[in-house]
């Protein structure tokens, strides 16, 4: 089959697109022919080595397709079903191999490109407004890279539990997109200084990491929760807790969608309401572009080089 594959790890040119031998399903396990994966900020940490992993490491982390054949004890799927899935490393591939329990099958009415994009940002989305910090009508957040996969779902979220959203984006197209995505107010952070807008937030989720996370706890009201899920501009560095005390007795998490999606009931609540509002109407996805799986290492320069906004999909 061909994946996408580093030996290597480094840039986007590090990115192999080539034959590896189809792999079989074992126990538990299930063979999905992949017909899309989802792009992910965490293929670029697989890719240059800063979330470890043994080579040859071949990425993406969601996809959705049919069930191909199964290992033994898997009752949940069969082959010929239609299904989608997070969170198992591998789906930028023709073909991949997933822990059965962590599929989901999709309804007639969602198709192969939709179920690719809604699962892993759709399901990071929802537990960081109903778990990590449960939003209520009312609370006021900052959502950070607001323009981005998980952030205009989590724009979307937000308002539909009533809080008040704040956006930040890289530029004016960006601001519009958040905006559209139902953002109360959008800053674009390349030019203005979001602390003197973003005051007194009950919660910051920040994707952003290295150069938002210092200014972002500014932003906080005492006994805030400062939520930092992601490293776009590279981790957060090393920092004294004496720092949350001094700013107003902030909380602070660094969770990851592995721990909110960590058995069957949870998964499927979570990517249960993300498919059934997307076919609802009421959760927008936004593509930005559909690329051919050969061309995985220019969706990578164009997810870190900031030009997108909402998802980015590969195609075998
Ligand atoms: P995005 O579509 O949000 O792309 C990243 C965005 O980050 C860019 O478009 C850009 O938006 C912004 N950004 C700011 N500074 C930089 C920089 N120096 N380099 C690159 N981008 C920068 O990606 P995803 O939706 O896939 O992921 C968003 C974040 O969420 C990532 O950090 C990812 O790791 C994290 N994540 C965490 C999960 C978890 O469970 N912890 C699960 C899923 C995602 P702009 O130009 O507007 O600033």
């Amino acid at each position: 089959m061909k994946a996408v594959f580093v030996e290597q790890f480094g840039g986007a040119e590090n990115l192999k697109y080539a034959e590896l031998p189809t792999p079989a399903p074992t126990a538990g396990q299930a063979l999905v022919k992949i017909a899309a994966a989802g792009v992910n900020y965490i293929d670029i940490y697989f890719r240059t080595g800063l979330y470890p992993a043994t080579p040859p490491v071949v990425l993406g982390s969601e996809g959705a397709g049919t069930v191909e054949a199964v290992g033994a004890d898997v009752t949940n799927v069969k082959p010929g079903d239609r299904v989608a899935y997070a969170m198992s490393r591998g789906s930028d591939a023709e073909f991949a191999l997933v822990p059965a329990w962590q599929l989901v099958k999709l309804p007639p009415s969602v198709d192969f490109n939709t179920g690719a994009a809604a699962m892993l940002q759709g399901m990071t989305a929802h537990y960081l407004v109903y778990s990590t910090y449960p939003l209520k009508a009312g609370d006021s957040c900052l959502i950070h890279a607001a323009a981005g996969g998980v952030g205009l779902l989590l724009i979307q979220m937000a308002k539909m539990l009533g809080a008040r959203v704040i956006g930040t984006v890289g530029n004016e197209e960006k601001a519009k997109l958040a905006k559209d995505a139902g953002a109360d107010e959008v800053i674009v952070y390349t030019k203005e200084d979001f602390t003197v807008k973003a005051k007194g937030m009950h919660v910051v989720y920040d994707s952003v990491g290295k150069s938002t996370f210092m200014q972002s706890l500014d932003c906080l009201r005492p006994r805030g929760l400062m939520v930092s899920y992601g490293n776009a501009s590279g981790p957060v560095p090393d920092f004294a807790p004496l720092i949350l005390s001094q700013k107003g007795s902030l909380f602070l998490t660094r969770p990851s969608l592995a721990h909110y999606a960590a058995n069957p009931e949870e998964l499927s609540w979570r990517a249960g309401d993300v498919l059934n509002w997307i076919g609802q109407g009421k959760l927008k996805l936004h593509i930005h572009k559909v690329y051919s799986l050969a061309d995985a290492a220019q969706a990578h320069r164009d997810l870190e080089g900031r030009k997108t906004s909402g998802k980015l999909l590969l195609v075998p």
